[in-house]
């Protein structure tokens, strides 16, 4: 383990050039002395290239895609280009104000507007709004729409919300969040939605159904068609989770085949930076009837230029965050989607999912993988044979592919596969780095057979090994204690 920088620390080095201090008797007559240091503060005293290093180490701990793949699933940690970073700090973009008159702001409201219409066309909605800023709120927001079109035709007696059990977790906490009950529908054999079930539970009291396509598993729901049909004939609505649209963009509109509303993830599609809890924005796109519902303001255009558009006030389900949602995130999508065009934009979809499909066949010999068939941009193999061959778990798996150099998949998600280990390649990856990626992975299945004692162990490399998760949370406590 490295230094902290406590310990680089050297009495009397110093970093910086301050200019003389004024005499603290001044503060006094400012602050009550019994609130002034009486000793000096415990900093360290390092120069500026100490800082640099101890910094530098620091990030080197963790783990980052410009360090190795992150094949989390579901999360599309796909490399972030370094020209969005550039330009979202020009200052034409990050010295405005959400409170400069609307003629002060027209190239940046321009650019929301053109966000707003390119992804209506990436998926075929008909309006969206980019105000939410996560996928989970944007769900929150989608839900509301849906609540307050049924409420608008007096139909408040359809309480609830049908989703398959591959769903993430956020579906059915934001159909409760807004006050729906919610009805887990049973995937069928394949992975899919079960239609024969579902149509059991379709009656007068269903509000919606909300789907993710691809789903959880990788898979393309092929029946979106029918699924619609039997919703929208009891006047429900459909709403897809697009946190999966990484595997549509240029091939699959949802809003043409049958969705009425879905939200999308630009930190994960549209490559804007995440992980550590944002920042990120979760628009909402929705078909004709439910414009009316959309948060205001909307961007709107007229002749005299962009402005914020409150014609829906009376209708729309409100605010969902203050001012316009997270900009300079927006910024690096919208910059994204213009230098690569639709063409680039297929390319993208068609790419992860070649990567995934390739990734998946070098390790299927050596994991389980419930679902062969073709996958889309992710697929999910599991760790059920190391378990009963090894004794082997998932999570050992996951923490060994630490020691390789790489984040570990998303384990234990979609819960309906037993010791799952769900896989992202992402289409920034090249042959070679999958490659490398796999041979860890048939690695680390020889391990579990090998030396299953220290698969237990593992990660052996890493600075922290394993965290007990559950004290992370209750007691975090994460400062340096300094021993006199
Ligand atoms: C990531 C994800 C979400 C939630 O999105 P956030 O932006 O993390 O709030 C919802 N559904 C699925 C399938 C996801 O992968």
């Amino acid at each position: 383990m490295s230094k902290t920088i406590f310990e680089y620390s050297v009495s009397g080095r110093k970093g910086v050039t301050l200019p003389p201090r004024d005499s603290d008797s001044k503060l006094e007559g400012i602050i009550p002395g019994k609130f002034l240091r009486q000793d000096k503060a415990k900093l360290p005293e390092v120069t500026e290239l100490d800082v640099m290093r101890h910094y530098i180490a620091l990030s080197h701990k963790n783990h980052f895609i410009e360090k190795g793949l992150y094949p989390l699933g579901s999360c599309t940690m796909k490399y972030n280009p370094k020209v969005h970073e550039v330009l979202v700090r020009h200052s034409c973009f990050n010295n405005i104000h959400a409170y400069q008159d609307e003629q002060t702001l027209q190239g940046s409201l321009a650019i929301l507007y053109e966000l707003q219409q390119d992804l209506a066309e990436i998926s075929g909605m008909a309006q969206v709004t980019l105000q939410p800023v996560a996928g989970a709120q944007g769900e929150f927001a989608g839900i509301k729409i849906i609540e307050a079109y049924h409420h608008a035709k007096g139909n408040t007696h359809k309480t609830k919300i049908i989703l398959p059990d591959s769903a993430h977790g956020t579906n059915p906490a934001t159909c409760s969040l807004v006050g729906y009950d919610v009805v887990e529908l049973k995937s069928d054999a394949e992975g899919r939605v079960d239609l024969a079930k579902l149509k059991e539970l379709i009656d007068d009291n269903v509000a919606g159904f909300m789907l993710t396509n691809p789903n959880t598993l990788g898979l393309f729901e092929s029946q979106i068609v029918e699924i619609a049909e039997l919703i929208h004939s009891v006047d429900g609505l459909m709403y897809m989770d697009g946190a999966n649209l990484n595997a549509l963009l240029g091939i699959v509109q949802p809003g043409k085949i049958g969705f009425d509303v879905m939200h999308y993830n630009l930190h994960k599609t549209f490559t804007t930076p995440h992980g550590g809890g944002g920042p990120g924005s979760g628009p909402v796109g929705v078909v004709e009837k439910l414009i009316p519902y959309l948060p205001v303001p909307m961007i709107a255009k007229n002749d005299d230029g962009y402005f914020f558009d409150y014609r829906h006030e009376a209708t729309s389900i409100g605010k969902v965050h203050t001012y316009y949602g997270n900009f300079a995130i927006m910024l690096r999508a919208y910059i994204y989607i213009k230098m690569l065009g639709p063409d680039g934009l297929r390319r993208v979809s068609e790419n992860a999912i070649i990567n995934a499909n390739y990734l998946m066949k070098l390790v299927a010999p050596y994991y389980h993988i419930e679902h062969q068939e073709s996958c889309m941009h992710e697929f999910v193999a599991d760790g059920t044979k190391q378990k009963k061959e090894n004794g082997v778990s998932t999570l050992d798996i996951a923490k060994r592919l630490l020691d390789k150099g790489y984040h570990a998949p998303t384990i234990y998600f979609p819960l309906i596969i037993h010791e799952a280990l769900m896989i992202e390649p992402t289409e920034t990856e090249s042959k070679e780095s999958i490659d490398a990626f796999a041979n860890a992975m048939i690695e680390i299945a020889m391990e579990c057979k090998d030396n299953p004692e220290m698969m237990h162990d593992a990660p052996l490399t890493t600075p922290v090994r394993r965290v007990d998760d559950v004290r992370a949370v209750k007691i975090l406590d994460l400062r340096y204690q300094i021993e006199n």
